[in-house]
């Protein structure tokens, strides 16, 4: 079975920068991707669009193709979107199959924030995207935590579970949802930062417009 690979962020809005590194994830691990929205991010201000919104935009983006899927479970559970308590989920149902939890460079520096963060590890391998701009320095606990679990995308992490860091170097895209929703305020239409499918359905992007 392939590995499931995860990929886990506010989607506010879902921009071709995520689509394009979840896109080669898959390529480069061989894997199946689902895309994640988070309900309530302990880390972070709260979303501009609300969950149905960023939902119905990551569906419209999807469509037309069936190697990155959608899974809403976080937005499904009550109370904040910890990563720890998804990934016990999904080892729960999975069993042994490998797990990598996708995450861009800059949110990876930051990992010993999040909840139970070094726990990850036994639950999923970690996949880290590069992303321009965002030279991040880890600090020295992530540090040390993952030297020795460190390995390239052609390694042979796939015979474990869960565990190693793997580096994966996508195609370099400066795109950020804060800038997106940037233009937008300010009236501009930052037509292909983002899918087609989002400027095509009206009102998907009214969320972010001045005039809302
Ligand atoms: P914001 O600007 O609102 O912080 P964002 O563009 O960083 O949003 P998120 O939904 O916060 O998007 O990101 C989800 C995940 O996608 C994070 O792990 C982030 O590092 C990664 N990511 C987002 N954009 C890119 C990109 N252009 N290249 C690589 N990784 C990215």
């Amino acid at each position: 079975m392939k590995p499931l690979a995860i990929f886990g962020g506010t989607f506010d809005p879902v921009h071709l920068g995520h689509l394009s590194v979840a896109w080669e994830a898959s390529e480069l691990l061989d894997a199946e991707v689902r895309l994640m929205p988070a309900s309530v991010p302990p880390h972070r201000p709260p979303p501009t669009a609300s969950a149905p919104q960023r939902v119905a935009m990551l569906r419209a983006a999807l469509q037309g193709q069936s190697r990155l899927a959608l899974d809403t479970r976080e937005l499904e559970r009550a109370g904040p979107s910890y990563t720890i308590d998804t990934l016990i989920e999904l080892r729960a149902e999975q069993g042994g199959r490998p797990l990598v939890l996708l995450i861009g460079a800059d949110a990876f520096a930051g990992l010993p924030g999040w909840h139970r963060w070094r726990e990850l590890f036994d639950l999923a391998h970690v996949g880290v995207l590069s992303r321009p701009g965002m030279d991040a320095v880890l600090p020295d606990e992530l540090q040390r935590e993952i030297s020795g679990r460190r390995v390239g995308e052609a390694a042979a992490w796939r015979h474990a579970s869960a565990g190693k860091v793997i580096e994966l170097a996508v195609t370099p895209l400066e795109i950020s949802a804060t800038r997106i929703r940037e233009l937008l305020a300010s009236g501009r239409e930052p037509r292909y930062l983002l899918p087609a499918g989002l400027f095509d359905t009206a009102g998907l992007l009214s969320p972010y417009r001045a005039s809302r």
